[in-house]
């Protein structure tokens, strides 16, 4: 079901169809125009995951930027490292995007905004996050209170839920697997 995408579609695809955690780090990256290195990775290949060809990966980021990293600063620093998430440099892996069990156990340091969001945010923040994310209210009360329980991925269920309308049979387990369900129930 997941076709190809530009670079100019994420900001729709993201309001309609990105779980919690890769919101959150476009948001910080579009505000702050910067990620440190683990972001860069979660979110670059859950991009690469939901069909973002590499051109088009170094159109995003090179825009996202380009007020702090512009022109060559970004081919220095950064072009590298989009062209290895997609196996072009170094070892040529080629780097499957992380599951919700591999981001859930990932730290976020100071000044990091990667890791699961039911995990890592306040109570609070959480509640205003699902808001923005327009997830149903009596569905932010069931998401906030899994993720307190430590239910993370079952909170991010009822969260898809609360934003979709209509049961999420499959539950989730892949931040790609919340981007496709969405997909499908979008029709
Ligand atoms: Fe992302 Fe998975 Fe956490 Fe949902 S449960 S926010 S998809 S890591």
């Amino acid at each position: 079901v997941v076709g190809t995408i530009s670079a100019a579609d994420i900001p729709k695809v993201a309001r309609q169809s990105f779980p919690l955690c890769m919101m959150n780090m476009y948001q910080a990256l579009h505000e702050s125009h910067h990620l440190k290195h683990d972001g860069r990775m979660q979110f670059g290949l859950f991009l690469k995951g939901i069909g973002l060809p590499l051109e088009e990966a170094i159109r995003f980021w090179r825009t996202e930027m380009a007020p702090v990293a512009p022109g060559e600063k970004f081919d220095k620093q950064y072009l590298y490292n989009v062209r290895h998430n997609y196996g072009k440099e170094g070892n040529r892996k080629d780097y499957t995007p992380y599951t919700c069990m591999k981001v859930i156990s990932s730290t976020p340091g100071v000044g990091q905004v990667h890791g699961c969001p039911y995990k890592t945010f306040s109570q609070e923040s959480l509640r205003s996050a699902l808001s923005r994310l327009q997830v149903a209210p009596a569905k932010i009360d069931e998401a906030c209170s899994k993720a307190a329980a430590g239910h993370y991925q079952l909170a991010c269920a009822a969260a898809w839920e609360g934003k979709h309308g209509c049961a999420c049979e499959t539950g989730i387990n892949h931040p790609n697997q919340y981007y496709e369900e969405s997909r499908k129930a979008l029709g």
